[in-house]
């Protein structure tokens, strides 16, 4: 029985990595998705087998809970899916976290020599992980979510990192305290002291950072729920607990590092940077910001006659679930043997690949999609660049304003086309919470409205008033 369930172990954790390693494409991403479910149904199942279990109804009872959980959460529209992963990150975190604490009392219960430095080690990085986890996670679910009481942006107060770093201080002097006399008389109450002061530390950890930074937060959050599971796994002896917790953590880490590189700001200036808070000079009090607004009519002429159309996509697009009208449009136009592009930005939308998701769901041919680094040196060939609901990820200010919050962030050189039309609904900043140049530059004309009923307009105008 035991080779064997270390064998269908193996099985697992091979599958968890090919998942992870097919999660890198869009053509492999479901295989990966499949992978994942059956690494999982695996565990699940050889864990149960085992003859050590012996309540079967409470985990009968814990698949029930988790599928009437789990279905509805799997059904949320995909610009919800940064705050959908924050939740399981919190369910994950939670689950870590009270295992950890059934382990210790149970263990201290059976006996006091149960309690091994290296248990109790493994039992505090679980638990302030694991519960730091829970309460941070549904902070940045909240914040992604525009729950009403959850601030969208920064809440910052004065020392608050110091006051954090000494919230966190206090914890581990706590810890290590209990670690060092696990069966002490004081040892049972101080358990839930570090408790309280882990979930505490999770909420003041993310008051301080804006919607913006959320998915990489998530991110982070990820790793630390991940390697929560590793010391889960050492505390129950686990060894699949171990790796998959390990993929889980470096994963997490990994996606962070990326989306970093992507803004050009560092994991600390994610952290404690307060980034995205609304900067005081706003649009309109400045003669210079002036828009340009088209009509549909206007642009789809100029559409129609040039050679080379660039769109790229963001947020808004995302929001309008406009990609299937965007994928007519570019029916239209590949009709009439113009080359169009689709202008990717590593972090456009609210999560890595969100842009790739939506246009491969609209059946894009991956050929026409091009990255950031692909795109930017045939910018100025360009005859259009069409804006679907992007903001900060063409705002030329990264590059050109150094008192910018997004300076030095790669963008999209959409200002260096011949022509740009911009779709989105108001005057409103992006997530970044700051103006964008583009927009009021001479080769600019704003197309107002919600992005999915602007396309579809110039749609018409290009297949139904025989402009052909
Ligand atoms: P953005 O800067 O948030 O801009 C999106 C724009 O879409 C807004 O200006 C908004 O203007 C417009 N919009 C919203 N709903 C619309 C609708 N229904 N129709 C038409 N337009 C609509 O988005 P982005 O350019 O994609 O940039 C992404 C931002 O998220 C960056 O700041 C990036 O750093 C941050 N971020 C992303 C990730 C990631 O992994 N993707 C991770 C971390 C941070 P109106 O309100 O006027 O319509």
């Amino acid at each position: 029985m035991a080779g064997l369930t270390q064998f269908a172990y193996i099985v697992a954790t091979t599958l968890f990595i090919f998942a992870l390693h097919w999660m890198n494409t869009p053509a492999t991403a479901r295989r990966g998705v499949f992978a994942g479910v059956a690494a999982t149904t695996i565990a699940v199942v050889v864990t149960w087998v085992q003859p050590g279990v012996i309540h079967h109804w409470w985990i009968v009872f814990a698949i029930i809970a988790g599928f009437v959980v789990g279905v509805p959460l799997s059904r949320v529209p995909l610009t919800a899916v940064p705050q959908r992963t924050a939740l399981s990150h919190a369910f994950g975190g939670v689950a870590a976290g009270l295992v950890g604490t059934a382990e210790y009392y149970l263990w201290l219960s059976e006996g006091p020599e149960n309690l091994t430095a290296f248990r109790m080690v493994a039992i505090i990085a679980e638990i302030i992980l694991g519960y730091l986890t829970f309460t941070g996670s549904l902070m940045a679910a909240g914040k992604l979510q525009e729950v009403k009481w959850v601030p969208q942006r920064p809440v910052t107060y004065p020392f608050q990192n110091l006051s954090n770093l000494l919230l966190f201080g206090l914890a581990l002097a706590l810890a290590a305290a209990l670690t060092i006399h696990p069966t002490a008389a004081w040892a049972p109450a101080l358990f839930p002291v570090i408790i309280v002061l882990a979930l505490l530390f999770g909420v003041l950890l993310i008051i301080p950072i804006g919607g913006a930074d959320m998915p990489t937060v998530i991110a982070i959050l990820n790793s630390y729920a991940g390697l929560s599971a590793v010391a889960m796994g050492f505390v129950l002896d686990n060894k699949l607990l171990i790796t998959a917790g390990a993929l889980d953590g470096s994963s997490g880490l990994i996606l962070a590092i990326i989306m970093c590189k992507a803004m050009n700001r560092s994991f600390a200036n994610v952290l404690f940077g307060a980034f995205g808070q609304v900067k005081p000079a706003k649009t309109g009090d400045d003669p210079d910001k002036v828009y340009k607004s088209e009509t549909v009519e206007g642009a789809a002429q100029v559409l129609e006659q040039s050679n080379f159309v660039v769109i790229i996509p963001g947020y808004g697009m995302a929001v309008s679930q406009a990609q299937h009208k965007v994928r007519e449009l570019y029916d239209q136009l590949k009709k009439r043997g113009i080359t169009v592009k689709f202008a990717i930005h590593p972090v456009a939308g609210r999560m890595p690949g969100h842009m790739n998701v939506l246009l491969a769901e609209a059946d894009i041919p991956y050929p026409d999609l091009a990255e950031m680094d692909e795109i930017n040196p045939d910018m100025p060939q360009v005859d259009v660049a069409l804006v679907v609901g992007a903001n900060d990820v063409v705002n030329p200010a990264a590059r050109t304003d150094k008192s910018s919050p997004i300076f030095g962030m790669p963008i999209i050189e959409a200002d260096k086309a011949r022509s740009v039309f911009a779709i989105k609904r108001s005057k409103n900043p992006g997530f970044a919470g700051i103006d964008n140049q583009l927009y009021f530059s001479d080769r600019t004309w704003m197309l107002f409205g919600d992005a999915k009923n602007v396309i579809g307009e110039l749609v018409k105008q290009l297949s139904g008033s025989g402009m052909h």
